[in-house]
């Protein structure tokens, strides 16, 4: 391996260290940061990513409270405890855990979390406020990908970055971050004719499919920086199956590119760490708001 292994871990821990400064800080002046996370039904992949969440806020200062419901619970039911959160002075964030079952509107949940609490970035507003240029919540998983990136030194303006994959929670807002950053952008996606060609001209390639081995050796430019979203469990029969492995083909690519993330290590503790941080930014907005003279 020639390329700098990018560590998340050991870059979401430090921001975290600062994070629980902030709110320690906070919390001092008797305004200690609050997330509400809500779980409706039991898919066992959404506890686990619930339970980390949970876990994480305690180590950094931040009071978390977890809202638990049936499946079954009533999308009115789910939007009668949205607008109380939102009334709720001593939250500051609002996660609503995703998937949600069938019957509730993913969108509607979204919209009804108050534009101010909207930490996971999902909303129309959030969305509209990142094209725009304005201050507010970025998504976590792109925004985490920014850091990572900013952490191998490049400097992106006038730099070409491909982004493959094209959701609205990472793709698309990640493509905004890259440009907004002055990189010139180019997103590719399932219709792409030719993603190799893309690729091979880019300083930097994130890669957010959920298909293991889309990006190769032979796809990546020499000194390229690699960041791999993708979370793929490695199916039965395989060398380490059952284990977590990403969109890019790890072993190859980190000898041509400068620096990639692993996976797992990368871009995952950076998500939950983002996330800590529209927390605490957003307690710190109340907080400014509530004090204007300080
Ligand atoms: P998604 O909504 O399924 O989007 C996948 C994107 O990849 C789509 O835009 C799709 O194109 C594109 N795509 C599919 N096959 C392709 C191909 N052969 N060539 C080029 N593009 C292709 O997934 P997502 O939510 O963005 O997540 C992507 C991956 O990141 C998943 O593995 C997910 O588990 C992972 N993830 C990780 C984290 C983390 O914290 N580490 C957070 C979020 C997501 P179309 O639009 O044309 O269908």
């Amino acid at each position: 391996m020639t390329a700098l292994r990018i560590d998340g871990t050991a870059i979401a821990r430090q921001l975290r260290a600062e994070l629980a400064e902030r709110a320690a800080r906070l919390a001092s002046l008797g305004h200690r940061p609050g997330l509400a996370v809500v779980l409706v039904g039991d898919d066992p992949a959404s506890a686990i990513y619930v339970r980390n969440k949970v876990k994480a806020c305690e180590e950094t200062g931040i009071r978390s409270v977890l809202e638990r419901y049936a499946a079954d619970l009533p999308e009115g039911g789910l939007l009668a405890r949205i607008a109380a959160l939102n009334d709720d002075a001593k939250i500051h964030g609002i996660l609503v855990q995703m998937p949600l079952p069938k019957h509730i509107a993913a969108a509607k949940v979204i919209e009804a979390i108050s534009a101010d609490k909207d930490v996971d970035g999902y909303s129309i507003e959030s969305a509209g406020r990142l094209v725009a240029g304005l201050p507010g919540f970025r998504p976590c998983t792109p925004w985490g990908c920014m850091k990572l990136i900013e952490s191998t030194g490049i400097d992106l303006r006038g730099k070409h970055a491909v982004v493959i994959g094209r959701s609205n929670t990472v793709g698309k807002p990640m493509a905004l971050m890259l440009l907004q950053a002055d990189a010139t952008v180019t997103i590719c996606h399932s219709r792409t004719p030719d993603l190799a060609e893309h690729t091979r001209r880019a300083d930097v390639v994130v890669a957010a499919v959920g298909r293991r081995h889309t990006l190769t050796a032979a796809m990546v430019k020499p000194g390229a920086v690699v960041i791999d979203v993708g979370m793929n469990r490695i199916a039965d029969g395989e060398p380490r199956t059952g284990k977590l492995s990403g969109d890019v083909d790890f072993e190859t690519v980190a000898e041509v590119a400068s620096a990639i993330t692993p996976v797992p290590g990368g871009v995952g503790p950076m998500t939950i760490a983002m996330l800590l941080a529209n927390t605490v930014e957003s307690a710190e907005r109340k907080w400014r708001s509530a004090t204007p003279l300080v």
